[in-house]
């Protein structure tokens, strides 16, 4: 299947490894330009050399998400070397396990900044360009967790969960004209993230109903379909790419 992505101008946040760098990689890979960010500049210039080799050359913008304003001045910067945006992927790193009494004011104004206002003010610069261009994508990174919370995630669990409203609530309206605003909600996916947290096989096998952890491009596929023109009708929505680990919800 063709999604049509050739040429169409990505932004793709937290690009160096893990999820973001699967997503960016499989937009490149259909022919997008894309522009890959994350905070250490020797990581996002591999990772933007690595995808140019797709054939369009990437390109590499180095900020930090949990740093005000980083996103808005990233978002502004890609439009203005892309020449526009087209498809724009919220994704950052996740915050440290705690336990609500461990949670200071500290830990969730990080995680607030990190997670909720690098979307926010990601989205604010992209969407009047998308609006006029009359075609937008817009997909947020979230988790499971946003539906089924895990225990000892507590800023992540609250936040992400509250990302799925912001969905909800701004898809609406900007969906007639062209935009389309969906979160993705990732389970157990084989990332260098669940090494360094030791995830092991064995735990995921016991909880995954297809006994295995996701594999980035898998979950990458999602992504790139949700942002093409194809996906046009989708909106709105939290869809996970989990193996089957979300029942209820
Ligand atoms: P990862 O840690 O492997 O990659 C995160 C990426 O974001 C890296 O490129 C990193 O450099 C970048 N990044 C982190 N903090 C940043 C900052 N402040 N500014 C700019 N860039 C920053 O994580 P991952 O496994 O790819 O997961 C991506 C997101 O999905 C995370 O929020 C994670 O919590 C969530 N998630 C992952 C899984 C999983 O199984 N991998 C499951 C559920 C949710």
């Amino acid at each position: 299947m063709d999604l049509g992505l050739r040429g169409r101008r990505a932004l793709v946040f937290g690009a160096s490894r893990g999820l973001g760098f699967a997503v960016a990689d499989e937009l490149a890979r259909e022919g997008a330009r894309v522009c890959a960010v994350s905070r250490d500049g020797g990581r996002i210039e591999a990772a933007a050399a690595h995808l140019s080799r797709h054939g369009e050359p990437a390109m590499a913008l180095c900020a930090d998400l949990g740093a005000p304003g980083a996103a808005r001045a990233a978002t502004a910067r890609a439009i203005q070397e892309l020449g526009g945006l087209d498809i724009l992927v919220c994704n950052s790193g996740g915050p440290p396990k705690a336990v609500f009494a461990e949670v200071d004011a500290a830990a969730w104004s990080a995680g607030f900044q990190n997670l909720w206002l690098s979307t926010t003010d990601a989205m604010a610069v992209a969407l009047p360009v998308m609006i006029a261009g009359g075609f937008g994508r817009i997909l947020l990174v979230t988790s499971v967790a946003a539906k089924e919370p895990m225990p000892g995630l507590t800023v992540s669990n609250g936040l992400r969960a509250g990302l799925l409203g912001l969905v909800k609530s701004v898809a609406p309206e900007v969906a007639a004209q062209g935009v389309t605003i969906n979160a993705l909600l990732p389970g157990y996916t084989r990332t260098e993230r669940m090494t360094e947290i030791g995830v092991s096989d064995a735990q995921v096998a016991a909880q995954v109903p297809m006994r295995r952890m996701g594999e980035p491009q898998e979950f990458a596929a999602l992504a790139a379909f949700l942002a093409s023109a194809r996906a046009g009708y989708i909106t709105g929505q939290a869809i996970a790419v989990d193996g089957g680990w979300l029942r209820g919800s």
